[in-house]
């Protein structure tokens, strides 16, 4: 495997064929190469500006994913890809309402981001949808390789079974509040237009509500609810969810993790505003 591509992590089976078989088949995947064939008719060429400000977030996203626990990808500005405006996002929503979110599209296990950025740019909208997508695709993903069942198991926090994905909120939530907290700490010279805060509210406010409610029934096990939520963050960058599910527990009782999937389930929810 090259360094810094995405990691195809594989569940049920571990052989380094089966990682060569599944990497072929990922390359070749129809479906997959039609859906951004789709995608990227809506491209528009970056301006010379525009190319800056991905630069820049390429250039600092390496370390903020590392702080999280997490492997950076290797993105180049060329992998990072403009959308003339949401009418293909809006397209695909129809089709299917969780495969893409407010500000773009992420292929699996690929290094590109498809992002709506309005023209003309306005730095702290186009930076905030980046920095969303370029997270997805820095965020753990796996595979379920076995005789019964091959596809995708693992998105981030989401988990996906034969019954619908799992925890879509949540992952979502995490996301969108590492991308609050890089563009606050790396952007702030963009403040004249300040970070938009209306992305993902109602899953945002489900996230703090169990980080709070984790911190204030663990006395003296986290200075802040901020240690909480790095505990959250970083399973969305490494994939392992048992100290997340422990904590979980522990605050609301046997069961509620589980519960919580349920509840942020992604078959659920219904087709977003893309355009706020
Ligand atoms: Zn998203």
């Amino acid at each position: 495997m090259k360094e810094g591509s995405p990691e195809i992590n594989i569940i049920g089976s571990t052989s380094e064929g089966a990682k060569e078989d599944v990497r072929g088949i990922l390359e070749e995947d129809g479906m997959r190469r039609e859906i951004i064939l789709e995608v990227s008719k809506g491209e528009r060429e970056k301006s010379a500006e525009e190319t800056e400000l991905v630069v820049s977030v390429l250039d600092r996203i390496k370390e903020f994913v590392i702080k999280y626990g997490g492997k950076p990808v290797n993105c180049s500005p060329e992998n990072v890809h403009f959308l003339r405006d949401d009418s293909v996002v809006r397209e695909m929503l129809t089709q299917d309402p969780g495969s893409v979110d407010d500000q773009g599209f992420t292929p699996l296990f690929g290094k590109d981001a498809y992002v709506v950025c309005k023209t003309p740019g306005n730095n702290a909208e186009n930076a905030h949808a980046v920095v969303h997508e370029v997270l997805h695709v820095n965020s753990f993903q796996s595979l379920t390789w076995s005789e019964n069942r091959k596809g995708v198991r693992r998105v981030g926090f989401a988990v996906r079974t034969k019954n619908g994905e799992f925890f879509t909120g949540i992952n979502e939530a995490i996301i969108e509040e590492l991308t609050l907290k890089f563009l606050k700490k790396y952007f702030s010279e963009l403040a004249e237009e300040p970070v938009i805060e209306e992305f993902y509210k109602k899953e945002r406010e489900v996230l703090l509500e169990i980080t709070n409610e984790i911190y204030e029934k663990s006395p003296g096990k986290f200075n802040s609810d901020e240690d909480v939520f790095n505990v959250f963050a970083s399973s969305v960058m490494t994939g392992k969810l048992k100290e997340v599910a422990r904590l979980i527990e522990g605050a609301r009782g046997k069961g509620s993790f589980r519960e919580l999937g349920k509840i942020t389930k992604d078959g659920d929810k219904q087709p977003k505003n893309i355009t706020k």
